[in-house]
């Protein structure tokens, strides 16, 4: 990975791992090697709802060794359009709660761990403690900020991504060497029950997946000053160049 140095656990790999995960190992430059440091890595994701159902299926399916999934709401009935890792027989119970009972059984081999909190600049820190990378699967700035603020200060990678209606947008922040996400956002929009179509955020959670995998296991170019934004209505991705802000509050001072 050019430019950025990862401290990685290399895990040992087990004779069912080899097979599980038989398809991966063989993409150029991934490896044994590559599913090691999988393993070895700890992965937080902010939320569980539309953009935590993708993020969290494919990073568990791939073989992250622990995975920490952080959300304080509970299952609601206008979720199940697109927060599928809840279903009917969850309304009423705590989301992460319902997202760990799947994923363990889509990987049993791995770790899950949950925090039914909401993300705010008191517990943010606390929260990406020992994280090799945190994946932003928010639906409000106010936790993303809290968010970004931690990962600055920490160095720890920060995968962005965001939908609204058909629309979506994703973008890869590596501390002090990328624009953070308050160089990106300066002024956020106003809180609001905003619309969203599920296969929008399966498209953007499964973009974010594959740049974390890609990072933790070092190959690749990531969506580093780039930010990549899918119209779903006209079927079009577009990707602009994002710049680091001299005077930003949060990232300037690296
Ligand atoms: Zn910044």
């Amino acid at each position: 990975m050019r430019g950025f140095i990862m401290v990685s656990r290399l895990a040992k790999l087990t004779e069912y791992d080899l097979r599980r995960y038989d398809r991966q190992i063989r993409i150029n430059g991934f490896g044994v090697e590559g599913q090691r440091k999988l393993k070895g890595a700890t992965v937080l994701i902010a939320g569980a709802g539309g953009l935590g159902f993708p993020i969290s299926v494919y990073l568990a399916a791939a073989g992250v060794g622990t995975i920490r999934i952080v959300d304080p709401d509970i299952v609601e009935l206008d979720n199940l359009n697109r927060q599928l890792l809840h279903w009917d027989k969850d309304i009423g119970r705590k989301k992460v709660d319902s997202a760990r009972e799947k994923l363990i059984q889509i990987n049993p081999t791995i770790n899950v761990e949950v925090y039914d909190e909401k993300i705010t600049e008191e517990n943010a820190l606390s929260l990406v403690k020992d994280v090799d990378v945190v994946v932003d699967a928010l639906d409000n700035y106010e936790a993303r900020f809290a968010l970004n603020k931690a990962c600055v200060r920490e160095k720890i990678p920060f995968f962005h991504g965001a939908v609204h209606g058909l629309m979506g947008q994703a973008t890869t922040i590596v501390p002090g060497e990328t624009a953070c996400l308050k160089c990106i956002v300066p002024r956020p929009p106003k809180p609001e029950v905003f619309p969203v179509l599920g296969p929008v955020a399966g498209i953007i959670g499964a973009i974010q997946a594959t740049e974390t995998i890609k990072y933790l296991v070092g190959i690749g170019n990531l969506l580093k000053n780039k930010l990549l934004f899918y119209d779903g209505l006209y079927m079009e991705f577009t990707m602009i160049e994002v710049k680091r802000n001299s005077e930003c509050p949060v990232c300037s001072r690296l």
